[in-house]
């Protein structure tokens, strides 16, 4: 019997903290994987980002205005 092995593949995400500039966008954008920290800079709080939540990752990345979101 064959067996089919399906990968799931789980999106990651982070800012670079030393490309970001504090816009807000991202936690504005997708709440639920950013928020900003005391420094007023973006983190990746949920590094595992939900499937439910990757539109809105990618949505954010992109309107990053430093491209400090890497998404893997
Ligand atoms: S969108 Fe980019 S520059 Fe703006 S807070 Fe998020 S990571 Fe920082």
């Amino acid at each position: 019997m064959n067996r089919i092995l399906l990968e799931v593949k789980e999106m990651m995400a982070h800012v670079e903290k030393d490309v970001c500039i504090g816009c807000g966008a991202c936690p504005s954008i997708c709440p639920e994987v950013f928020e900003m920290d005391e420094d007023g800079l973006a983190i990746a709080f949920q590094e595992h980002v939900p499937e439910n939540q990757e539109a809105l990752a990618e949505e954010a990345a992109e309107s990053c205005p430093t491209e400090a979101i890497i998404l893997s």
